[in-house]
């Protein structure tokens, strides 16, 4: 008798729709994906995967549609025990505000708690790898490993009072953090700078250095408002593109948040240079800071992503939301309904995301080799149904319940909408506490 070979595998996801976001932006329907020792070991028809493989778990995917998890590009995740502290007003009151309310009462047990439901919230949204900026970051990268979510982050340089830990001058904490996190599974250490006008000409000396030194991606915030300009032109007389330029910390290793007052020049010299943009629509609206020249930049070939930023400024980290609107805006202010179509935007989600944080090699699509880095949405909802362009859905209908199971490097953090990693409950009620009992 003989006995058919099929290969051992960790997990099947089959019998559904998957977008890849490959180079062909191939979409496969009947089809299934084979993850094993955290890796996309293999994609084709499902009927296929019976024969080849046997798997230790299964997805059912009738119904379904797996995307590569999304890429949020900016936030500040334990913001979210600020959310709705300080609504409707001007990003530099806002900030006057927050970073008195951070010193007075932040530490790394709110932060802790803070990040936890930040990554809940993202997960439930079709996160699964996010940038993060912020006080205490060993902690909250911490916090992510323990959760089996990927983060982006570093050491945040700047001159504000009540954080002194994060001045060049005092960065122990920063030189152990970037050995540490060397080579350390889903963590992606990178060096950042809160902004040209919360750092001297001397600190911003310093972080070229250590970027060039050891080679890794370079965040800051940079022409997010038109107060913020004069600062910069206060502190260093000139515009922040032009202060980055100087510094020598623009290129593809570059990431800035916002840049929303850019002249034609500053988006030439973005593209020219391969630096990316983490675009904040919500909070660039809110904050009634502007609205970013994104069809000018993509029309440039400015690589821009999407980001939440903070939850205090945005008020949510669902990204699919922040595409929508993106999206919208755009189409609004261009009076060019053809801008940022479908399909463009939930590639700023996907791939161009993974471009913009360096990690387009190992996340952003779902190709053989790459990460399993996934998300699962449940099209058999009313709001999806029927279906004509999945991206026009994605972008245009879903809403964030139609979020199924997420799984990050072959582990599901979220299966059924229950998360498997972190007490949903237990954070929140520490939230509630802390909300109480500390602010
Ligand atoms: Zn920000």
């Amino acid at each position: 008798m003989m006995i058919k070979e099929t290969n051992r595998i960790d997990t099947l996801l089959t019998g559904g729709t998957i977008i890849t976001m490959n180079p062909e932006r191939q979409v496969l329907h009947d089809a299934a994906l084979a993850v094993h020792e955290g890796k996309i070991l293999w994609i084709g028809d499902a009927s296929e995967a019976e024969s080849r493989f046997t798997a230790g778990g299964r997805v059912d995917l009738q119904g379904r549609v797996v995307i590569p998890g999304l890429v949020n590009t900016h936030g500040h995740w334990a913001m979210t025990l600020m959310r709705g502290l300080v609504d409707d007003c001007p990003l530099e009151q806002w900030l006057g505000t927050i970073w008195r309310v951070e010193a007075a009462v932040l530490s790394p047990e709110t932060v802790v708690t803070g990040s936890e439901l930040a990554i809940i919230e993202m997960l439930r949204s079709g996160t699964t790898c996010a940038a993060d900026m912020y006080w205490y970051y060993p902690e909250v990268t911490e916090t992510s490993r323990r959760a089996g979510f990927r983060i982006v982050t570093g050491p945040s340089f700047a001159e504000i009072e009540g954080f002194e830990d994060y001045r060049h001058t005092n960065q122990m904490i920063a030189i152990e953090y970037l050995d540490h996190y060397v080579d350390v599974p889903l963590v992606h250490p990178c060096i950042q700078a809160h902004s040209a006008y919360t750092t001297s000409p001397t600190t911003l000396e310093h972080v070229m250095g250590l970027v060039h030194d050891r080679g890794l991606l370079f965040v800051t915030h940079a022409s997010e408002s038109k107060g913020e300009l004069e600062l910069v032109q206060e502190k260093h007389g000139a515009r922040p593109i032009a202060v980055l330029d100087k510094f020598g910390l623009l290129s593809e290793r570059t990431l800035l948040a916002h840049c929303v007052h850019l002249t034609d020049e500053e988006i030439g010299r973005l593209a020219e240079t391969g630096t990316s943009v983490a675009h904040c629509p919500s909070s660039n609206l809110k904050l009634s800071s502007g609205i970013a020249r994104v069809a000018d930049m993509l029309a440039q070939g400015v690589n821009v992503s999407i980001g939440t930023d903070g939850p205090a400024s945005n008020n949510d980290l669902d990204l699919f939301h922040e595409a929508q609107l993106a999206a919208l805006v755009q189409k609004g202010v261009t009076g060019n309904p053809k801008v940022l179509p479908a399909e463009k935007v939930f590639s700023m989600l996907t791939i161009d995301g993974a471009r913009a944080v360096g990690l387009d090699d190992i996340i952003g699509s779902l190709e053989v080799g790459k990460s399993a880095d996934l998300v699962v949405i449940d099209f058999n909802s009313a709001n999806l149904t029927p279906c004509y362009d999945y991206y026009s859905h994605l972008i245009y209908a879903l809403s964030i319940g139609d979020v199924r199971d997420a799984m990050v490097a072959g582990q599901m953090l979220m299966k059924d909408r229950q998360m498997l990693t972190l007490d949903e409950a237990a954070t929140r009620a520490e939230a509630n506490r802390i909300a109480r009992e500390v602010f």
